[in-house]
């Protein structure tokens, strides 16, 4: 039986809590597109939205082809299916593919750029539950592992031991970030991205105050848990709610653990990063989601350039200090010091 929720994935991670009171009004555009498997918002304020808007878009698009993993014209999908022959790719791609290896090492047994097979496996690229035997998720598994990238200089790359790229824990962040490089040049300093669960908020409303950005409730997932306020600052959750099936009342969700080859089993149902990179908390509410709620918090402590929001299996919310300073909502909450 097939539970897939696709249409929710994104309404679901985070929404965002627009009030139009205008101050003095600079010109507001929005819209809403389906890419990168995901449903996305962008909404830019300045005198030259619109050009601006038609260009992140084509921007967004020009992504999803080029890093689509499903795509079989897109770079990543050639690299895959080069039999491990080198490929020559273009400097886009090459440097986020060195970029996704760096995080994958630094992560390494919770996030993984080289988990397709997995997905694939699962049935999450055809939206098909799939549940494999254990010799398919051996087989799988040994072809897993961000060493077999081979970057080789000048663009070129190649993957060893069956190895197949799946960027999708990190291309939302990067597609972001891209999309606020692309903003200077209309000169737009204020801007909601909202690229499926990835938010990026730049600069104020026309009233001049911050941008609001709800956590989605994992649980009641037309709810909000909290809302929070901020200017130039990312908001990425990782949860097992955005994308799943469920069958004979087991949930598989999308998330995998790259060591077993199933979705990880977190403690957790969802985890929030802020921090101002949208590639970096892309990469760490997933990597974090995986490592499950104590070595996060450890993770968290020992690091002083990103704030969180857990959501644990038992319902309970824990906020970091800095998370909660920026809260715009009352909420029940554990709040951790460093
Ligand atoms: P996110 O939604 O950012 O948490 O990333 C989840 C997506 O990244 C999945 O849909 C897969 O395409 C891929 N993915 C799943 N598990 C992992 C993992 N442990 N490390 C890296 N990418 C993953
Ligand atoms: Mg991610």
């Amino acid at each position: 039986m097939k539970f897939w929720k696709r249409g929710l994935s994104v309404v679901l991670s985070v929404a965002l809590l627009f009030f139009t009171s205008c101050a003095h009004k600079a010109l507001r555009s929005s819209r809403t597109i389906f890419a990168m498997d995901t449903v996305m918002t962008v909404t830019l304020l300045g005198s030259q939205s619109e050009q601006a808007l038609e260009a992140a878009v084509s921007r967004i698009f020009e992504l999803d082809a080029l890093l689509s993993a499903t795509n079989e014209s897109s770079e990543i999908a050639k690299l895959n299916a080069a039999g491990g022959a080198d490929i020559q790719l273009s400097s886009e791609v090459y440097e986020l593919l060195e970029s996704a290896v760096a995080y994958s090492a630094r992560f390494a047994g919770f996030f993984d750029c080289t988990l397709a097979p997995l997905v694939s496996l699962w049935g999450f690229y055809t939206d098909e539950l799939y549940i494999p035997t254990q010799e398919e998720l051996q087989a799988a598994l040994n072809t897993v592992g961000y060493q077999n990238i081979r970057l080789k200089g000048a663009n070129i790359a190649a993957l060893e031991n069956g190895a197949q790229i799946d960027l999708g824990g990190i291309a939302k962040g990067y597609a972001a970030e891209q999309i606020r490089d692309l903003l200077s040049s209309y000169e737009i300093d204020s801007a909601i991205l909202d690229l499926g669960g990835n938010v990026l908020a730049l600069g104020e409303r026309e009233d001049g105050t911050s941008w609001r950005v709800a956590v989605r409730d994992p649980v009641q997932t037309n709810d909000s848990i909290c809302v929070f306020k901020g200017s130039d600052i990312s908001f990425v959750t990782s949860g097992s709610y955005q994308r799943f099936f469920e069958e004979n009342g087991v949930h598989y969700h999308h998330i995998m653990d790259p060591k077993t080859g199933i979705p990880a089993e977190s403690d957790m149902l969802s985890v929030t990063i802020i921090t101002e990179n949208s590639e970096y908390a892309d990469v760490l509410s997933t990597a974090l989601f995986v490592m499950g709620y104590e070595e996060a918090v450890q993770f968290w402590r020992a690091s002083n350039d990103f704030e969180a929001v857990f959501v644990l299996e038992t319902g309970e919310v824990i906020l970091t200090e800095g998370a909660s300073s920026l809260l715009d909502s009352q909420i029940e909450a554990l709040v951790l010091y460093r």
